[in-house]
């Protein structure tokens, strides 16, 4: 079998508990615009600390969801806060096989994610400025935009809590839509221009999130031909 993440590079950053994996070789560039999403209780079931295949289980129409947004030329990069890695439920190799898994699952034969960035680190009430990666932080976010030459402020992002719509306002990306979720908070608008949406599904989620990229391009093609 091949490596898990084989076509991704790695970089480790220590002192954030974190990794970035992204796609050694592109297809194409990206339009400086991309769709981050959570993995857990967006892609598949949350069903806590998800470390292995056995528990994946993906929501239903991701897969078709995700495979619409790469047709839409629209790139796809995951932001998971993976504390069981901090706290040694599994290790990075276990979660390097449940992200390929999963990859693996929504296309056999194409790339489907241009980035995947995790935070092991496991949270601590006591060292909140520690914590600029793990999410509601913005750093895995502002990695990943570093890293492919993103502009923030054309990408959405999709999660179910509350610290994913937070990081991505915190990062300054255009909007994010959160899967409502009885369990989880709803947040009010954290920062001017930040467009905070909600849908009941993840794939009518990751639905919104692309169409809102697509309307955006759409509006900025049309200014420079106007
Ligand atoms: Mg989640």
């Amino acid at each position: 079998m091949l490596k898990p993440l084989a076509g991704y590079k790695r970089q480790e950053y220590e002192k954030f508990h974190s990794r970035i994996y992204w796609r050694r070789e592109r297809q194409s560039r990206p339009r400086q615009e991309i769709l981050f999403l959570d993995r857990d209780g967006v892609l598949n079931v949350d069903s806590g600390y998800v470390g292995s295949i056995r528990q994946v289980e993906l929501l239903p129409g991701v897969i078709n969801a995700i495979q619409f947004c790469r047709r839409s030329g629209i790139f796809v990069a995951l932001v998971t806060n993976q504390s069981g890695i901090g706290r040694k439920y599994y290790s990075w190799a276990d979660f390097e096989l449940v992200c390929h898994h999963i990859e693996q699952s929504i296309s056999k034969d194409a790339p489907m994610f241009e980035a995947i960035a995790a935070c092991a680190q496991v949270p601590n009430p006591d060292l909140v400025e520690e914590f600029e990666w793990r999410k509601p932080g913005p750093g895995m976010i502002q990695a990943i935009c570093d890293r492919l030459e993103l502009r923030a402020d054309r990408c959405w992002l999709v999660g179910d809590r509350l610290s994913d719509v937070e990081a991505a306002a915190r990062a300054g990306l255009a909007g994010a839509v959160q899967i409502s979720d009885p369990r989880s908070k709803r947040a009010s608008p954290a920062s001017t221009g930040f467009s905070h949406l909600y849908a009941d599904e993840a794939a009518d989620a990751i639905a919104l999130a692309a169409s809102s990229i697509l309307r955006q391009r759409d509006l900025r093609d049309r200014k420079v031909y106007e």
